[in-house]
Parts: C-alpha cells; sequence; structure tokens
C-alpha cells in the first residue's frame, strides 16, 4: 500500500504494535500466536494494530511514514467501522473479532493460500475493495482472555449487546446476542489477578 514494499515483506515474524489503550486485545490474542512480538514502532514482517477511534490518525500517519517491509493488518473498533478509510493505509483489515480470522488471514499470507477464502476480511483488489464473508461469532470459552505466562488482563466475560446505544458500536463489533464466558474459566483466570471487580453494562440501565 502507499508504495511501501508490502507485496515482498517476510511473513515470518508477527509483530503486534502495543500501547497503553489496546492491552486488552494484545493479551486475548497474543496466545493464538507461538511467536509473536510486542513493538512500539513498524518493523518488518506482519505488523498488527488494534484501534479505537481517537488512535486511528495517530496510527495512521505511522503506517504511513514507515519505510520497513511490512504487511499491514489493522481490527478493532475503528477499522471494523471504517475499513475503506483504514484500507487507505493498510493492507487488510479483520472485521469484527479476530480470534479466528486473523490466525487464518496469516496462514493464507504465509502460505500463498487464497485471501479471498478467508472470511471476515475486508482487502483492496486493485481499485476495489472486497469484502469476504462474514464469520460466526466465536465461543468465548474457546480462546483464553489471557496467557498468565505471558501477561495479565481483564478477563472478558461477556461479548455482545441487545441494545443499539447510538454512540456506541459494541453491537456492531460482536452482535446483538451476548455470549458469556463460562464461570469455570473465569474463576480459572481470576486465580491470576490479585484484584478482582464485576464490571457490566449499566448505561442502557441507567434512565
Ligand atoms: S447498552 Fe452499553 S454496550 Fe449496549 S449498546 Fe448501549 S452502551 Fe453499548
Amino acid at each position: 500500500m502507499n508504495g511501501r514494499p508490502s507485496i515482498s515483506a517476510s511473513r515470518d515474524s508477527v509483530n503486534f504494535r502495543y500501547f497503553k489503550k489496546n492491552m486488552q486485545s494484545i493479551a486475548a490474542l497474543l496466545p493464538l500466536f507461538s511467536q509473536a512480538n510486542l513493538v512500539r514502532q513498524p518493523c518488518d514482517g506482519i505488523m498488527l494494530y488494534s484501534f479505537a477511534t481517537p488512535q486511528a490518525p495517530y496510527v495512521f500517519q505511522e503506517v504511513e511514514r514507515s519505510k520497513t517491509r511490512s504487511i499491514f493488518i489493522a481490527g478493532g473498533p475503528h477499522p471494523t467501522a471504517c475499513p475503506e478509510e483504514t484500507l487507505g493505509f493498510f493492507d487488510y483489515v479483520v472485521l469484527r473479532e479476530g480470534e479466528e480470522t486473523l490466525p487464518e488471514l496469516i496462514d493464507a499470507l504465509r502460505n500463498g493460500k487464497d485471501i479471498s477464502q478467508v472470511k471476515g476480511i475486508a482487502y483492496k483488489d486493485k481499485t476495489k475493495i472486497i469484502f469476504t464473508e462474514k464469520r460466526e461469532p466465536i465461543v468465548l470459552d474457546n480462546y483464553p482472555p489471557f496467557d498468565p505466562n505471558v501477561m495479565h488482563s481483564s478477563i472478558e466475560i461477556t461479548r455482545g449487546c441487545p441494545f443499539s446505544c447510538a454512540y456506541c458500536q459494541t453491537p456492531q463489533l460482536f452482535g446483538h446476542g451476548m455470549r458469556h464466558r463460562s464461570i469455570d474459566v473465569i474463576s480459572r483466570y481470576a486465580k491470576f489477578l490479585g484484584d478482582v471487580r464485576f464490571t457490566s453494562m449499566l448505561r442502557c440501565l441507567i434512565p
């Protein structure tokens, strides 16, 4: 994209660009890869970004200015809401949940498989933007909230929301059906946390 040498970039290394606001996403995605790096700037290889709208201008600028041999993949709230804009800077957008889509996309890139068969992504084909088939929501218990040997993070106990508050993207990201992590899995991971508090959707209950 944008004159960067993404096509010939190394597909060997997987690098998560981390910053304070995306650590929960990264904690959930890191266990999907046996070897992945946390980086503070673009580097050669596959570069993964997860971000929301307030971080988008900075992220876009960083990617645009990058001189590395990278394949840039974006996911998270902003890329899911604005894939066309994001593809002005990135090579691929993972739409909605990344747990199944991201490993499949990286496997396709590394092994020369047909990208159009990877569900749940958007990418550019010449001047046209291609959206592949939508992927079904994941089962939360199939994916750990974090790898306790690598980092601790908050435990996402529920995904999805039946409501549609105008200012919130949760239903677009995760659907209107609610899915829950089982109590067994929550307790297993809560043991790794020193300070356990629970929060839930209260906004819709406040008049
Ligand atoms: S109830 Fe909460 S999670 Fe659901 S749409 Fe409204 S703000 Fe978002």
